[in-house]
């Protein structure tokens, strides 16, 4: 059974934001909810941290990473503070790399948005959302393989964004 929370989180997110536009700007995102973003230079191959001091929630994103990469990461790290990572007890069927991802991929690249206009290719939501090639590859796939009609969340961005019909 496919668990929606990550999804509708992103859904709502980009509700509460008043996002019509793609690409999604993630910095001004974070700061709509009180999280700061800011670059660091990353000591190992980990380029992301999201962590709460005293209180305040900060995301973190490696300064020598592409801004498509950076785009990514940002909304992974955000995913991480919006589900309740980081101050909840996790249970442990939770996958919740799996779900800051899922999470990263519905807010930079909302399905409903790219099924409106008619994505085919990676290429395309590469364009669209200034995203990397596995990350554009990874939502292709998931959109042909999708056969769920919009959900009402979906039906709510969808009606929110300023979408141009392609021919
Ligand atoms: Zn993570």
């Amino acid at each position: 059974m496919f668990d929606h929370r990550s999804r509708d989180m992103a859904l709502k997110l980009l509700l509460y934001g008043g996002v019509r536009t793609l690409p999604i700007a993630v910095g001004p995102l974070c700061r709509k909810i009180g999280v700061t973003a800011k670059l660091f230079t990353p000591e190992d191959e980990n380029d992301g941290i999201s962590i709460i001091v005293d209180g305040e929630p900060f995301v973190f994103v490696g300064e020598t990473s592409s801004p498509e990469r950076q785009r990514f990461t940002a909304a992974h790290e955000l995913g991480h503070i919006v589900l309740d990572h980081l101050q909840q007890r996790i249970p442990r069927e939770l996958n919740i790399e799996r779900e800051a991802s899922e999470f990263a991929a519905e807010l930079i690249m909302p399905e409903c948005i790219l099924m409106a206009l008619n994505v085919t290719t990676t290429q395309q939501i590469m364009d669209l959302c200034r995203v990397s090639y596995p990350a554009a590859f990874l939502a292709l796939k998931a959109l042909q393989n999708r056969t769920d009609p919009l959900t009402h969340l979906e039906r709510a961005v969808l009606h929110q964004f300023h979408v141009e019909k392609r021919e």
